[in-house]
């Protein structure tokens, strides 16, 4: 039964409800505002990343690893702090934290499913992605038939393997043999202290496939399946290797670590980075490559070129600049075209 009469209850009473009422939902109303200004560090992290276009009859995915913040300040090299200053400030880029993408591509040929680098692994805390991205581009680990390495360097390969384990069952591992054989010796870890580190990580990454005879060492301009051949580029590691994908006239070139720092070394090819092992030849072969992208106008994919590392070379004088590849939502407009 209800007590309360409106007709019988006095003026001041009914006013006094009429307010509880309006301050309630003036109430309700700021805990709305609230919930919608929630911390804007609430969600810290992206999405699995994945990036798809056609490449004649092939389907490229880009696949992100996530990022490494590196102090390009401390680790560029053939520069100075003024043209960092200057190259990097007008870009944003902070040089003593900048955020370093991490990138892999995958090539669907029809026949074979190819997986060129790995990602890091466990190595770096916003870094090991390549599996969730993977899954969300529709593959899993078993799927790959093939694993191309650019290069034996824990940012690149130490996705091959966890706890001494093959993540990628069914997959031959490709690897120049000059890597291979330079950074599978542990002795040549003293001739390069610098390095030292490398050499236990490219075990780490290998000897599980290396146990069950899934690594194949190729040589020089080798076709490793058909319409992927690979491409000596060597400074940055004895065997660092391009990649030349080619379907129906057109074409893919994965750069590996061609490029760690779009911003300085497109406007200053010469600027190096300690991580090379051979700092000059890794410079000429730097140029080598621009001035061939920017000749020919192929689609180019570098794994630390922000993701997803997919886009084309302009020459502008004595430097370059990146034209990153258009947008698309279907992934199906024709990339490969030469401009
Ligand atoms: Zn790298």
């Amino acid at each position: 039964m209800c007590l309360f009469n409106p007709a019988k209850t006095p003026i001041s009473v009914l006013l006094a409800l009429l307010l509880g009422a309006v301050t309630a939902q003036a109430g309700a109303q700021v805990v709305r505002e609230g919930a919608r200004l929630s911390p804007v560090t609430n969600q810290q992290r992206t999405v699995p990343g994945f990036y798809r276009l056609m490449l004649g009859k092939f389907e490229i995915t880009a696949l992100s690893d996530g990022t490494v913040t590196l102090p390009l300040d401390k680790l560029l090299t053939n520069t100075t702090p003024a043209q960092l200053k200057k190259l990097l400030g007008r870009a944003g880029v902070d040089p003593q934290a900048a955020e370093i993408s991490i990138n892999a591509y995958l090539v669907h040929t029809g026949e074979r499913i190819v997986l060129i680098d790995t990602g890091a692994g466990s190595l770096f805390p916003n870094g090991g992605r390549i599996l969730q991205s993977l899954s969300a581009a529709g593959y899993s680990a078993e799927d790959i038939t093939d694993v191309m390495i650019t290069h034996i360097h824990g940012d690149h390969s130490a996705g091959l393997s966890r706890e001494g384990k093959r993540v990628f069952p069914n997959a031959t591992v490709h690897v120049d043999g000059r890597d291979a054989d330079f950074w599978l010796d542990s002795s040549n870890a003293a001739k390069h202290p610098n390095h030292a580190s490398f050499f236990a990580q490219a075990k780490l990454d290998l000897s599980p496939y290396l146990a069950s005879g899934k690594v194949r060492r190729f040589g020089a301009s080798d076709e490793l399946v058909a319409g992927i051949r690979a491409l000596p580029a060597p400074g940055h590691t004895p065997g660092h290797s391009l990649f030349a994908v080619e379907s129906e006239g057109k074409k893919l070139v994965l750069w590996g670590d061609l490029i760690h720092d779009m911003e300085s070394q497109f406007n200053a090819p010469g600027v190096a980075i300690s991580f090379d092992v051979n700092q000059s030849a890794a410079i000429a072969q730097r140029k080598i490559a621009l001035n061939d992208a920017a000749a020919k106008g192929y689609l180019v994919g570098a794994a630390h070129i922000s993701f997803p590392g997919i886009g084309r070379v302009l020459a502008d004088g004595s430097s370059y600049r990146w034209l990153p590849v258009t947008y698309s939502e279907t992934g199906l407009t024709s990339q490969g075209k030469r401009r």
